[in-house]
């Protein structure tokens, strides 16, 4: 075993995933800004890997880690939504995105 428990080194984890993370709360003057340091890591409520909750210091309230995310809600698996959103940032549209990625069940409802 080394110096520190898993739960330690989990946290510390979550410590840098919050910096990619910003609030999700739009009255919140950090709305959408993120890597400002404001949102802090308080707890796993779940088996899942983003059932993180997490805290926005700007305004006080805290969030799940999917809310900060477009994977809130979403039905998608992760790794479709990481295909629909490189399509789209590399400039194709709504219909193209469809097109390259390959759907298996659900059609894309946009
Ligand atoms: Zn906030």
């Amino acid at each position: 075993m080394g110096w520190k428990t898993d739960k330690e080194q989990y946290k510390q984890n979550m410590g840098r995933r919050a910096l990619s993370l910003c609030c999700p709360f739009e009255d919140c003057k950090d709305h959408e800004r993120s890597g400002k340091g404001n949102i802090v890591f308080i707890r796993k409520y779940g088996e899942g890997n983003t059932q993180n909750l997490f805290k926005c210091k700007t305004c006080g309230r805290t969030f799940s880690e999917r809310r900060g995310t477009p994977l809130f809600n979403c039905k998608l698996s992760e790794e479709k939504v990481y295909q629909i959103v490189k399509c789209i940032t590399e400039g194709n549209g709504v219909r193209a995105t469809a097109r390259i990625v390959v759907w298996t069940k659900t059609p894309l409802d946009l």
